[in-house]
C-alpha cells in the first residue's frame, strides 16, 4: 500500500516526540540527578570543613567541644542531616543525634583516600534509606586525628529532582504540541495542493483533459497547478486537432476514391453506355490527380517538418513572381483575369530556398484566382524595407470570415463557403505556405474582409553576398 506524504509526515512527528521524551528521561534525568547531588555534596563539604576546623580548635577543652556539639546540633537540625566525628579507627566520638556516639563503624577507611568527594549509599549498612556522605579530615598538629562525616537526607534532592524533572517534561510537552502548527501549516500549504495536482496527473494520465486544477495558492505549488491546467489545454487541443487531422484525410481520400470505384462500376456493368466512357474516364484521371495532389501535399509537409531542409540561394523574386503568373496564363483567360504586378525596383534579390518560395508564390496566388470572381485583377507587389523584401499577393475575392482567419493556417482547412466553390481543395496549401515561411525565419500575414478581398504578405531575407562583406570591411 502507498503512504501518502502526510502519514509518513505524521510519523516522522510522533517519532521526534517519542524520541525527545525518551532524550529526556534518560539523559536529562541523568544530568539533573548528578548536578543536584554534586550541588548537595558541595554545600555540605563546606559545612564539614566548618565544623573540622573548629573541632579542631577545641581539642581538649571539654567547654569548647560542648559548645562545638551544639554548633554540630543546631547545623545538622537546620540540614535535616547527620554529622558524626569519628576517628582514624572509625569510631564514631561525637554525633549531632547521640545516636551513633561511640559506635564502630564497619570496614570504614576515610573517603579522601580515593578521588570520591562524596557517595551516595546506606553508608555501610547504618541507614535505612541511602544517604549523601561527606567527609572533611579534623587537623591536629598537622596529623588527621579523625573526620567530620556529615550524612544528608536524599528525600529533599529527590524532591528537587522531580520538580526540574516536571518543568522539563512540561516545556517538552508545550513545544511538541508547538510544532504541530508545523504539521498544520503542512496540511494545508503543502499536502493538500500537492493532492489536487497528483488527482489531476492520474486523471490527465487517464485522457481526461478537460479536468482542471483549483488552487488559489500565490506560490510554487500555485505556479505548479497552473502550468499542468495550462499542459492540459496544450494537450486537449493536441488532441483534437490530430482527431481533426485524421478525420479530414479520411474525408479527403475517401471522397475520391468512392467517385472512382461508382464510376468504375458503372462503366462495367454497362449503366454508362460506351459512347460516355471517354468523359467519365476523364473525370477518373481528375480524381486520381486529386488524390496524387493530396498525397504530394501530405509529402511536402512531412519534409517541411524536418528540421534543416532548405537550400537557399540569392535569386531575383520579382522574375520569379513573372514565371509563376505566366503558368496562371489558362486560368485567368477562363475567368477573364488580370495581374497588377507592382515592383519597388527592377530587381530584388532575395536569398531564400528557391523551389519552395515558388511554391508559395504559386498557392497564394491559386488562392487568390480561385477566390476572386471573374474579371478581377489580382495585384502583386513587392518591395524592400530595411533588410527584408516584402511579396504582397492581393485580391477582391470572397474574403475570409474574421471568426475563420487563425484557423486558415490549420492542415485541410477549408472555410465553408469555399467548399462550395472549390471541391478539389486539399486545405493543405496555406498550411505548406506557412511551414515554408516560419523554416526560412520570416513571417506571413494575412488581412481580409469579407466580401471585399484578401491580402497576404509575407517577408524573405535580402540577398546575402559574403565576397561584399569581405570587400566592404
Ligand atoms: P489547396 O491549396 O490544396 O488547393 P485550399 O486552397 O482550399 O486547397 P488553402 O490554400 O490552405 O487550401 O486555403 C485554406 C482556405 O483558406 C481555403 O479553403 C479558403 O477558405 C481560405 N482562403 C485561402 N486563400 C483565400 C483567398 N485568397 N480568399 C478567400 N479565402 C481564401
Ligand atoms: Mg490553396
Amino acid at each position: 500500500m502507498k503512504k501518502s506524504l502526510y502519514i509518513k509526515l505524521s510519523l516522522a512527528y510522533v517519532t521526534f516526540g517519542v524520541l525527545s521524551f525518551l532524550f529526556i528521561a534518560f539523559f536529562a534525568l541523568r544530568m539533573t540527578y548528578s548536578y543536584l547531588v554534586r550541588n548537595e555534596a558541595e554545600s555540605l563539604y563546606a559545612e564539614a570543613t566548618l565544623i573540622s576546623n573548629t573541632y579542631s580548635q577545641s581539642a581538649g577543652n571539654s567547654l569548647s567541644e560542648q559548645t562545638v556539639h551544639d554548633e554540630m546540633q543546631a547545623v545538622a537540625t537546620f540540614l535535616h542531616a547527620d554529622i558524626w566525628v569519628v576517628d582514624s579507627s572509625g569510631k564514631i566520638i561525637s554525633d549531632a543525634r547521640d545516636t551513633h556516639k561511640d559506635t564502630v563503624i564497619p570496614e570504614f577507611e576515610p573517603m579522601d583516600t580515593g578521588n570520591k568527594l562524596y557517595e551516595v549509599s546506606n553508608y555501610h549498612g547504618m541507614f535505612e534509606a541511602p544517604v549523601l556522605t561527606v567527609s572533611a579530615p579534623v587537623m591536629r598538629n598537622y596529623v588527621t586525628s579523625g573526620y567530620v562525616l556529615i550524612h544528608g537526607s536524599m528525600d529533599q534532592l529527590y524532591d528537587e529532582e522531580n520538580h526540574i524533572l516536571t518543568i522539563i517534561y512540561i516545556s517538552a510537552l508545550v513545544i511538541f504540541l508547538l510544532s504541530l502548527i508545523i504539521l498544520v501549516v503542512f496540511y494545508f500549504i503543502v499536502y493538500r495542493p500537492l493532492k489536487k495536482v497528483t488527482i489531476a496527473a492520474t486523471k490527465y494520465a487517464a485522457g481526461d483533459y478537460q479536468y482542471k486544477i483549483k488552487t488559489k495558492s500565490q506560490d510554487e505549488m500555485g505556479y505548479l497547478a497552473e502550468t499542468l491546467n495550462f499542459m492540459s489545454d496544450e494537450i486537449s487541443k493536441a488532441d483534437d486537432y490530430q482527431k481533426q487531422f485524421i478525420a479530414n484525410v479520411s474525408h479527403d481520400f475517401r471522397s475520391p476514391l468512392t467517385s472512382i470505384k461508382g464510376y468504375l462500376e458503372a462503366i462495367l456493368d454497362g449503366t454508362i453506355p460506351p459512347e460516355l466512357e471517354d468523359k467519365y474516364l476523364m473525370r477518373l484521371i481528375s480524381e486520381t490527380e486529386r488524390l496524387t495532389k493530396l498525397t504530394q501535399s501530405m509529402l511536402s509537409l512531412g519534409s517541411l517538418d524536418k528540421k534543416g531542409f532548405l537550400s537557399r540561394t540569392n535569386f531575383d523574386v520579382n522574375r520569379m513572381i513573372r514565371d509563376v503568373c505566366a503558368s496562371f496564363e489558362m486560368t485567368c483567360q477562363k475567368k477573364e483575369m488580370t495581374f497588377e504586378l507592382t515592383f519597388a525596383e527592377k530587381q530584388e534579390m532575395v536569398y531564400a530556398d528557391y523551389a519552395k518560395i515558388q511554391q508559395v508564390l504559386y498557392n497564394l496566388i491559386d488562392n487568390a484566382l480561385k477566390f476572386s470572381n471573374p474579371k478581377t485583377s489580382v495585384a502583386v507587389r513587392t518591395g524592400l524595407r530595411g533588410n527584408k523584401v516584402f511579396v504582397s499577393v492581393k485580391d477582391t475575392g470572397i474574403g475570409i470570415p474574421k471568426k475563420d482567419l487563425p484557423k486558415i493556417w490549420d492542415r485541410f482547412y477549408k472555410a465553408d463557403q469555399s467548399r462550395g466553390k472549390d471541391k478539389h481543395g486539399t486545405g493543405l496549401g496555406l498550411a505548406i505556405v506557412k511551414s515554408i515561411i516560419t523554416a526560412h525565419g520570416e513571417n506571413i500575414d494575412c488581412i481580409s474582409t469579407e466580401g471585399a478581398g484578401t491580402e497576404f504578405v509575407f517577408t524573405l531575407p535580402k540577398a546575402y553576398y559574403p565576397d561584399q562583406d569581405n570587400t566592404s570591411s
